[in-house]
């Protein structure tokens, strides 16, 4: 059976839908690339994000592959409802409400998105300064 030749041909042969495998998002949700989980629902997983920018830097994402927030709502809103409960509850559990904190989808090219499945980024813990540099 071709599970048993190696890990690459079993996961190139199961097709799990709504997942990606090569997105490195969806890997995290398949449990094939480790992560800090936070928070997990049925439909949404949070985690600390690898390269922190802020004291508490956490990923929210829906399980379901949608490369950006847009395409998110547009296709299953009750998900992007889902992705923005999620992000206030851990806002809640990282200690972030009382001070505030910051809630971010980079989106496209400009904004500098590199990871093509849809996250927010929850961003807090001290003042975040401006949301951009002066111009
Ligand atoms: P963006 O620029 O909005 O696409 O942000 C992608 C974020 O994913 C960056 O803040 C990265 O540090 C983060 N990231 C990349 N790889 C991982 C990973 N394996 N686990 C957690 N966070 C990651
Ligand atoms: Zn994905």
């Amino acid at each position: 059976m071709e599970r048993s030749h190696s890990r690459f041909v079993y996961r190139c042969h199961l097709k799990i839908p709504g997942v990606d495998n090569d997105c490195l998002f969806c890997r995290i949700v398949a449990g094939e690339i480790p992560a800090t989980v936070v928070h997990e629902t049925d439909t949404t997983l949070a985690f600390r994000d690898i390269d922190p920018k802020a004291p508490v830097h956490v990923l929210v994402i829906p399980k379901g592959h949608h490369p950006d927030v847009a395409s998110l709502a547009r296709a299953d809103p009750s998900a992007a409802a889902d992705v923005l409960a999620a992000a206030a509850e851990v806002a809640e559990a990282e200690g972030l409400v009382k001070n505030g904190y910051r809630l971010l989808f980079n989106t496209g090219e400009y904004a500098g998105q590199v990871v093509f499945h849809v996250h927010g980024h929850v961003l807090g813990g001290e003042p975040l300064g401006p949301m951009l540099a002066p111009r």
